[in-house]
């Protein structure tokens, strides 16, 4: 069983490439949108998280098509993290 976890050190050499210093990890929840490098077919860049472990499920904002990729190609393709506001957030909400 080859398990590999790969991605963590990449991942934190993307976020020092950003350097906005606005997450210092990838802390993607549920519910948070997600603006992608590289646009959907449909044209919009941004996604909403609908699960999040190994691997993420995201679903576009622009076609409402779900997209299922490893944790490691998600990360790697995300330009800005919208996290959702935990205190208000209302678990119904989405
Ligand atoms: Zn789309």
């Amino acid at each position: 069983m080859a398990f590999l976890s790969r991605g963590g050190k990449r991942a934190f050499r993307l976020l020092s490439d950003l350097g906005k210093g606005v997450w210092r990890e990838m802390d993607i929840r549920v519910g948070d949108r997600l603006q992608m490098k590289k646009k959907h077919p449909c044209g919009s860049f941004e996604f909403v998280v609908l699960r999040a472990g190994m691997d993420f499920k995201i679903q576009c904002t622009g076609c409402g098509r779900v997209v299922e990729l490893p944790r490691s190609k998600c990360e790697k393709n995300i330009k800005k993290l919208f996290p959702l506001p935990r205190e208000e957030g209302a678990p119904g909400g989405l």
